[in-house]
This record gives structure tokens, sequence and C-alpha cells, in this order.
């Protein structure tokens, strides 16, 4: 193996999630790596691009099609942060993976703007593991519901359930609800684990990780162009 201080901060992310994978018996193919882009400098960017990182993962519509319109040929786009209802016509035209659907109101735009532009991104629901008033999600005990209600009124496929654990929380539970709701819902994908705790993460099933600042380094502060 390798010293990691001599791989590229892509290379050292993607050594890590195969380690991992195989600590815990699996694939490493089997684990996707989405680079989140958002509020980072096209110059942090870049040699990421270049070294053949092909997803990314941004946290606003208006951001993403800033950055990416025009140089996004090749690329899986995933939306991983909230989404408004008045935005959802743009992120369905926008993006491949909306991983931010949480509500009813939500379900039925996507629903209608999916009809309209007869294209469907893959959708992932995200659940709230720890409740947080705060943070997006649909809270984990109506998240069978929700799923039911997407699939059933909305007509909705979902391919599988996002989470955002509390910052001051070990992970690990929240991670091992995420995989038992979508368990019990027939679910065989999860989008869990950042750069604090990707690891983790696959440890407990996660199939696509979302890795920022391991990547690119710290973000500007959130709200002022990078
Ligand atoms: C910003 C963000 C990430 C990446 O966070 P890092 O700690 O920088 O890896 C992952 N998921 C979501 C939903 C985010 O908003």
């Amino acid at each position: 193996m390798t010293d990691q201080d001599q791989l590229s901060p892509l290379e050292a992310v993607r050594a890590r999630i195969a380690a991992a994978a195989r600590a815990a018996g699996r694939d490493p193919a089997g684990v996707t790596l989405v680079a989140v882009s958002k509020q980072q400098p096209w110059d942090s960017i870049e040699p990421v691009l270049r070294a053949g990182q092909r997803t990314f993962g941004e946290n606003r519509v208006q951001e993403a099609m800033e950055r990416w319109t025009g140089r996004r040929e090749g690329l899986t786009l995933h939306l991983i942060g909230p989404l408004q209802t008045n935005k959802a016509r743009e992120a369905v035209g926008f993006f491949e993976v909306i991983e931010s659907l949480d509500r009813p109101k939500l379900a039925r735009v996507l629903a209608e703007e999916i009809q309209r532009a007869g294209r469907a991104p893959r959708l992932y629901v995200q659940v709230n593991t720890g409740e947080e008033p705060q943070k997006a999600g649909i809270a984990p005990g109506e998240a069978d519901a929700f799923i039911a209600e997407c699939r059933g009124a909305f007509g909705l496929s979902i391919e599988g359930l996002m989470c955002v654990p509390p910052q001051d929380e070990p992970p690990a539970m929240h991670f091992a609800l995420l995989a038992k709701i979508a368990r019990r819902n027939g679910l065989d994908r999860l989008s869990m684990g950042m750069s604090g705790d990707f690891e983790t993460a696959i440890a407990f099933g996660a199939t696509s990780v979302r890795v920022g600042s391991a990547l690119f380094g710290v973000r500007a502060p959130a709200g002022r162009p990078a």
C-alpha cells in the first residue's frame, strides 16, 4: 500500500473507501463517491475533474447550474440539499439524482415535473434520523408511509434513502437506522457518510458517500460565492 501522504486527496479518499468496503466484506465498486463541490472555487474542483471524477454533489440548484452548465458532459450531478417546490422544474431538468425528497408536496410537484419533462432523475428520500427541527428530511416514524405515498399516490420510483446525522452524536446509530428503514421498504441504496464519517457509513452499508472537504479543502462560508 502506498503511503497516503503521496496520494492526491482524490486518490486518498478512493483508497479509504476501498479499504472500508473490504473491511466490511463488501466490493469497493459497490460504493459510489459523490464529490461535494458546493461552495468550492473552480481551481479546487478542476483537478478532481481532470483526475477522472465524474459524480458531483451540489446543495443549491442555482449554484449548481452556474457552476456546471456548459461543462457537465458525461457527469452525474446529485442534488443533496433541500429543494423548494418552485425550483423543482429546474432540478428535474438538471440533475441526474435528487437526494432530498422529504415531503408530500415536493413529491407531488416532482411527479408533475417529471411527467412534463419526460425525464426522471433518480430519487432518494431524505430521512431526518436525528429528528432535528432545523434539518430537512422526513421523520423516521413517518418514513414508511411517505415512501408508500411516493410510490402509490405519486407513482414515483424511489432508488434509496439519504441522511445527514446530527453533528454532535456518533453517526453509527443513525446509519443503522437508515439501513433498517431501507430494508423494510425494499430499498438497497443508501446515501450516507461525509468527510468525517464515510468509513463508518460504509461499514453500515452506504452505497454512496458524499465527500466534500476531504477532497477539496475547507469551503467558503455558506451564502458567499466561492
Ligand atoms: C456539504 C455536504 C456534504 C459534504 O460535507 P463534508 O463534510 O465537506 O464532506 C455531504 N452531504 C450534504 C448533504 C452536505 O450538505
